[in-house]
């Protein structure tokens, strides 16, 4: 009789054959760029801490100061005796911020996407989602039963067409949702928010905006792509400028409260720690203060874009602090991570699924800490693995 674990040796023998297997490597935090790996120090250009907020004092002790204070749990669901005067209090600070009538926090960016979005739409409502749309989106549109069709990217002409014929079967449809990124986790690429918006008010559809990579980065005051611009619905996460943990919803207090007494990734799951709580709410006080911070991020970021180009690299569309250099083969992306570990610098390579066929590539993503030399060593470096190469 055939083992009834065969097909975990089969899946993670294909995952070898096609050079996809993915393994995790601990490491150890040094400072906001660096980081030991296997007893040797590397530069990192791989972590989304993009203001180097996770290391920052007040953020820290901020999370010290609300244990000692709350401890370490809140202890239950936020509808059982998990809301916390201090959840509320995030949740008005973040939705007043921002521009919002209300916010509702969640425990993971991945938790929120997947409930929030299969929660508002159901069998009978369509889902038009850009092509390079996070997976969590993915997964959230796709347990909701609805009508999933994918735009290609940033082709907003081609989300009209979707739009236009959608409306000519109207009856068949409860509601429509347009889902995107402002700022695209893989690519770099911004969304054109206004224009996203006045196809959702044409279509009369629902704009569901996922803001993760711009918040605390770009905006006015760092606040994203979406403060005080009336999107149906934004989610935002704490994990990645925040130096945090978790993730928001900022919509109408309506939609906030039909996902109190709907959403079940809210209602049935333990509210997000005090220690977190303390450091998303240090880091939301620091963000606008952090103007300076921010201009020379983008300005490194111009840098290394720049250079990349200049050795050949196709960097995409490019236009924040994450920046690719698309190498094309998995076996291609993955050597030259492991070269550039030689040479002392942290790149992970990122491959299908996670991206598109045939565009594996290398993710950096940079901190306002990398400094000017941090990013003329790792292009020399690699421009003299081109050279040798
Ligand atoms: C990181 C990310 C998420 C997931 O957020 P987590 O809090 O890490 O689960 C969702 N959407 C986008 C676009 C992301 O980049």
């Amino acid at each position: 009789m055939a083992s009834k674990w065969t097909f975990i040796d089969q899946a993670l023998d294909d995952r070898d054959r096609h050079h996809r297997r993915r393994q995790l490597t601990p490491i150890t935090p040094l400072n906001p760029t660096q980081i030991q790996k296997q007893g040797r120090t590397l530069i990192n250009f791989s972590a989304n801490d993009y203001l180097g907020l996770a290391k920052h004092p007040q953020v820290q002790a901020a999370a010290i100061a609300y244990t000692q204070r709350y401890g370490t749990s809140a202890t239950a669901s936020r509808l059982v005796a998990g809301t916390f005067d201090i959840h509320t209090a995030l949740e008005t600070r973040l939705a007043e911020a921002l521009g919002y009538e209300a916010a509702l926090l969640f425990g993971t960016g991945y938790q929120c996407n997947l409930t929030v979005l299969s929660t508002l739409a159901d069998r009978h409502s369509l889902i038009l989602c850009d092509r390079l749309c996070h997976n969590s989106l993915l997964q959230g549109a796709r347990h909701s039963g609805a009508r999933l069709l994918r735009f290609p990217h940033n082709d907003l002409a081609a989300l009209e067409a979707q739009l236009q014929a959608a409306r000519k079967t109207s009856q068949a449809y409860n509601r429509i949702f347009i889902v995107s990124e402002t700022v695209f986790s893989m690519d770099g690429d911004r969304a054109d928010v206004a224009r996203l918006q006045a196809l959702s008010d044409r279509y009369n559809a629902i704009l569901y905006l996922d803001d993760a990579h711009a918040l605390g980065v770009l905006g006015q005051q760092g606040l994203g792509l979406t403060a005080h611009q009336n999107v149906d619905i934004v989610v935002g996460t704490f994990g990645k400028a925040f130096g945090a943990f978790g993730a928001f919803v900022a919509s109408s207090r309506p939609v906030c409260d039909y996902l109190i007494n709907h959403c079940p990734g809210l209602i049935y799951t333990t509210a997000l720690p005090p220690s977190i709580i303390g450091s998303i709410d240090a880091a939301l006080r620091l963000i606008p203060t952090l103007e300076t911070e921010r201009q020379h991020l983008h300005t490194q970021a111009d840098t290394l874009r720049q250079g990349l180009q200049r050795l050949g690299y196709d960097t995409a569309q490019s236009a924040s602090p994450i920046i690719p250099a698309i190498v094309g083969p998995n076996e291609r992306a993955l050597a030259l991570s492991r070269s550039l570990e030689d040479h002392g610098f942290l790149a992970i390579a990122i491959r299908p699924p996670t991206v598109p066929e045939g565009t594996a590539r290398l993710r950096f993503a940079l901190s306002c800490h990398h400094t000017q030399d941090q990013i003329e060593q790792l292009l020399g470096t690699l421009g003299s693995l081109s050279t040798e190469g």
